[in-house]
């Protein structure tokens, strides 16, 4: 039996007639592109994030929702913004096309976010910004640099392309990821947690002139039609993936339920195998719901790329994100950043194995993976 890395079929079953229907009635309307289908979506998406709806800004995909973000909040050639070498790449790609400066910090090996204390490290009086990623469906606790941070007049934008559903109670209070900061942004990519049937994205935000700007920038800086305020980019959620997302919407805390319970089989099935020893099993911190947009363990004494084929043999499918750190893509040369200068993230790159996980993974197929580690690892 083979166990894929991802079957969004299956999960996709469930809301097919729905979706379908939807579809027929934007042919019917023949209305495409933002309009009453997308508004209706980001007045739920607001609603589920508990923040006014009009501050509910979506785009074409995650990536324009970084850029998007950064634009609104004035990121100029040569601005510094600090982030985490260990994403997608979209994270970094976004500064460097603005001109500004990624400059990175080292991660936690733990939760493989940014390490926090080692970003403060990088203030300078160019730093404008701090971007951290809620990694795999886990959020940074960024309550405990964010006086700091504001005292210095540095803007936090959150990439939460990875977290939207996850939560991280502060104070006694729930703190979904993306709200925390001054602007906070989604992918809904088809492989997200919340993901379309084609690109998709959203800029959120407390503040209402941010808002109000971020709406501009995503139709080419127009206000008023055909009147220009400033440059910005076409980036517009059309509306088929706006009501797709919106009826996908509602079964997302069950879907990041069941991604809660699959990770929680692994753990015990890895455990109560004696495999503890040889790989490293995500490590949620204190008060994190963490969603698991992936189930990421870490490969000790170098066998990652030997278990990957072993298990690939087996047509058992895993994927490892990230092969190579930021720091260390030929793009980013010109930065003068070498190997060595982030050891946490670029062992992580060496170690890092992500395994089947979303909604309808059967737990038969866990065990098959799981005995299939145990076998490589003749115990
Ligand atoms: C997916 C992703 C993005 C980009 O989103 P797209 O919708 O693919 O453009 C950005 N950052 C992170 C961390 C992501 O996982």
């Amino acid at each position: 039996m083979s166990v894929p890395i991802l079957d969004l079929g299956r999960a996709f079953a469930d809301i097919r007639p729905e979706a379908e229907e939807a579809v027929k009635r934007i042919f019917d309307s023949q209305g495409f592109i933002l309009g009453s289908e997308v508004k209706n979506f980001e007045k739920h998406a607001a609603a589920y994030l508990e923040i006014d709806e009009n501050n509910a800004v979506s785009c074409a995909s995650g990536t324009d929702s970084l850029l998007l973000a950064l634009m609104a909040l004035d990121v100029k050639p040569g601005d510094e913004i600090i982030t985490t070498p260990f994403t997608f790449f979209a994270t970094s790609g976004t500064i460097a096309r603005l001109g500004a400066v990624p400059v990175f910090a080292d991660v936690d090996p733990k939760t493989y976010n940014i390490d926090l204390n080692k970003a403060l490290e990088k203030i300078t009086p160019k730093t404008k910004i701090f971007l951290p990623v809620h990694l795999f469906g886990q959020m940074t606790p960024l309550e405990m640099i964010a006086d700091e941070l504001s005292s210095r007049n540095i803007k936090i934008i959150e990439d939460a392309a990875q977290a939207f559903g996850t939560y991280r109670t502060v104070k006694g209070k729930i703190t979904r990821a993306g709200r925390f900061g001054a602007i906070g942004c989604y992918s809904f990519f088809p492989t997200k947690n919340l993901g379309g049937c084609g690109d998709g994205g959203m800029c959120v935000t407390n503040d209402h002139e941010i808002a109000e700007r971020l709406s501009r920038l995503r139709v080419h800086g127009s206000g008023a039609t055909y009147y220009h305020d400033e440059v910005g980019i076409n980036s517009r959620l059309d509306a088929i993936q706006a009501a797709i997302l919106d009826i996908k919407l509602k079964h997302l805390d069950e879907w990041n339920a069941q991604r809660r319970k699959i990770a929680e089989n692994y753990k015990i099935l890895f455990a109560s195998n004696g495999l503890d020893e040889f790989i490293t099993q995500p490590y949620e911190l204190e008060n994190n719901c963490h969603t698991y947009h992936q189930y990421v363990i870490r490969v000790h004494n170098n066998k990652r790329d030997d278990l990957m084929k072993f298990l690939d043999g087996l047509s058992i499918s895993t994927r490892v994100y990230y092969p190579l750190p930021l720091h260390l893509q030929p793009c980013f040369k010109y930065l003068g950043y070498k190997a060595g200068d982030f050891p946490e993230a670029e062992k992580l790159s060496e170690e890092v194995l992500a395994l089947p996980i979303f909604p309808g993974l059967k737990y038969s197929e866990q065990e098959e993976l799981v005995n299939a580690v145990r076998k490589f690892f003749k115990i």
